[in-house]
């Protein structure tokens, strides 16, 4: 019975007439007569010699698009890699500092890091100018701001190392310079 209907079904296909006019189809390019293949090493790309293919109606014209798409090739694979996200970079950064401060064991080290990374993401850190920042407080955020220049800080915590200052970086020193490499990323 089921036969009977995939029969009946593959028939009304067949036997389906096309309407008159079918609406134009896309442009059919003619086929290069001549096709030229190089293997072209491209490190960047890949340790295996790379298949690169040229094709034009002449000889020489597939020539001169092999030699295009080697020169292109080559551009493309020199390009510097694109730029990670903020996000990503920040990451980094801050992965970088952690195994830092965990090799010396400076546990506070490593919360002012976590702190800082948090400052960054809340986007409480503004460059004001050459070298400085304002810095929203974390526990007052609405209402208080410390100014960071360079290594000195406004903030109570770094008044209280202030004898330590060549050595000791508050959250918002070290906010300021995560800021400061993840803009100087951006510019090169
Ligand atoms: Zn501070």
């Amino acid at each position: 019975m089921n036969t009977t209907t995939v029969a009946q079904s593959q028939e009304s296909v067949n036997t389906h007439t096309p309407p008159a006019q079918m609406p134009p189809g896309p442009a059919i390019l003619p086929e290069a007569a001549c096709a030229m293949t190089a293997r072209v090493f491209v490190k960047a790309i890949s340790c295996e010699p790379v298949l690169v293919t040229g094709r034009g109606q002449t000889g020489a014209e597939a020539a001169r698009n092999l030699l295009e798409s080697c020169a292109a090739l080559r551009t493309q694979a020199d390009a510097p890699p694109p730029l990670a996200s903020r996000t990503q970079r920040l990451s980094a950064m801050l992965a970088c500092g952690l195994k830092h401060a965990m090799a010396h064991t400076d546990q506070k080290l490593v919360e002012r890091l976590l702190k800082a990374a948090a400052l960054v993401l809340a986007g409480s850190v503004v460059h004001t100018g050459e070298g400085a920042y304002q810095v929203r407080s974390q526990t007052e955020p609405t209402t208080t701001f410390y100014e960071v220049h360079g290594r000195t800080c406004s903030c109570p915590d770094s008044r209280r190392h202030d004898e330590d200052v060549a050595a000791y970086r508050c959250k918002h020193v070290l906010a300021a310079c995560l800021v400061m490499k993840l803009d100087d990323q951006e510019k090169s």
